[in-house]
């Protein structure tokens, strides 16, 4: 899960993370309101998508940049009109960008050096990872690749926690002295508290600034939390915007089904990540190209089966569905049930093809026999993905 940089400034003040604050605006008259109630000279407007590279964005309508700095009430009301409403294309949206509903208002600081600074779980490891570098602002890819030698590593032991050494040799490596090493301590600190007690995978701020007069802040932030910890921080939760995710996958997590959209047109209906996996490579093999993945789990009743269809089926770009089961713990029957039900209420008039297998197998045949659906059944993995991925090239 991620959240606006709006929510992530709340974050921060909430563990002492040094930064600029800020409020959110969903009109312009209310960000009018917030920059006249900050009473600064110096205002940043920036627009709230959950996806970096905003700055050098463009707007569908023409407008250039989703972070603009000004400095009155007036002229941020005249920004937020240009960027309220309007879909902000940048380097990481993709093509059809993001539909920008809010802006954060706050006070602009005066910049004198961009910093870069991430805190990542890495799995090679098994252990959290700072990444540093004194090329903020920027592209850290691009840094990565062309000078990794201004990339700062540092793992931490997760039973240690971070020590003081730590931050102290992070902050002579970003060139920050005196008060500013003092500041960078209690910074990076209070981020790894950010990290660990909200269960994050990933806090990036980029760019981490340094103002002319020497006050280390957190400027820009992209949090990524693991979505397995999330039972045990109602707090974060409450900060999801499902208007920034994929549809189908919100239908899909209210269902406790495991669904990633894909942009080929053979829906697969799985039950077992590893079989969804093995579904899509043989759906592939035989020239055609899975619409999604999707993972019922092992022990899903009808209703998360039909669930299941009909968020498939909300697809407009599925032209056929292979229903692979390896009934372990679930019962065929269940899932016969489940495609019944769900072929009914939506009137299915794509082709289907299903291999059922396992437990209650016999039962399961007969539930879809029994029934009028028009449906091609088939024994092995591989008659399955056959016959779908002919049948959607007949059609
Ligand atoms: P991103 O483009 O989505 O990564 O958004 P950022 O929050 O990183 O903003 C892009 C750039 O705008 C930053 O690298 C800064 O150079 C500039 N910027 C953002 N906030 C401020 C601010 O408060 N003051 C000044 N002077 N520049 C800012
Ligand atoms: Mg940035």
């Amino acid at each position: 899960m991620n959240i606006h940089e709006y929510q992530a400034r709340e974050l921060f003040h909430k563990f002492g993370v040094a930064s600029p604050g800020g409020k959110s605006a969903s009109t312009p008259e209310e960000a009018e309101q917030i920059a006249a109630q900050l009473g600064v000279t110096q205002i940043v407007v920036k627009a709230q998508i959950h996806a970096g590279g905003r700055g050098k964005g463009v707007f569908k309508n023409g407008f250039k940049g989703g972070v603009h700095l000004c400095h009155t009430p007036a002229e941020v009301r005249h920004l937020a009109e240009q960027m309220l409403g309007q879909v902000l294309v940048t380097n990481q949206t993709g093509p059809e960008g993001r539909l920008v509903s809010k802006l954060l208002v706050a006070e602009a600081v005066d910049i004198s050096r961009e910093l870069y600074f991430a805190l990542l779980f890495d799995r090679a490891i098994s252990a959290p990872m700072i990444i540093a570098s004194t090329e903020g602002g920027m592209d850290i890819e691009a840094v990565a690749e062309h000078t990794p030698e201004k990339i700062i590593r540092v793992p931490v032991d997760p039973l240690l926690g971070l020590q003081p050494y730590q931050t102290r040799k992070i902050a002579a490596a970003l060139g920050l002295r005196g008060s500013l090493m003092t500041q960078a301590t209690k910074l990076f600190t209070a981020l790894y508290k950010t990290y660990t007690e909200t269960d994050c995978t990933l806090v990036e701020v980029n760019p981490l600034v340094v103002t002319p007069d020497n006050r280390l802040l957190a400027l820009d932030a992209k949090f990524n939390f693991d979505d397995n910890a999330l039972y045990r921080q109602p707090a974060v939760v409450a900060m999801r915007d499902k208007a920034e995710e994929d549809p189908r996958e919100v239908a899909a997590s209210e269902f406790n089904l495991n669904y990633i959209g894909l942009d080929g047109n053979i829906a697969c209906l799985v039950n077992g990540a590893g079989l969804a996996m093995a579904t899509m490579d043989i759906i592939q093999h035989f020239g055609g190209k899975p619409a999604n993945f999707l993972d019922v789990g092992g022990g899903a009743t009808k209703e998360q089966v039909s669930a299941a269809f009909k968020i498939i089926l909300g697809d407009k770009s599925v032209q056929g569905i292979l229903v692979n089961i390896f009934g372990g713990i679930m019962d065929c029957d269940v899932i016969a049930h489940g495609i019944v039900d769900a072929a009914r209420e939506t009137g299915l008039s794509l082709p289907l093809v299903v291999r059922l297998e396992g437990n209650n197998v016999e039962a399961g045949k007969r539930t879809l026999a029994n029934s009028s659906i028009s449906l091609q059944s088939a024994t092995t993995m591989a008659e399955g993905a056959q016959k779908i991925v002919a049948a959607v090239h007949a059609a």
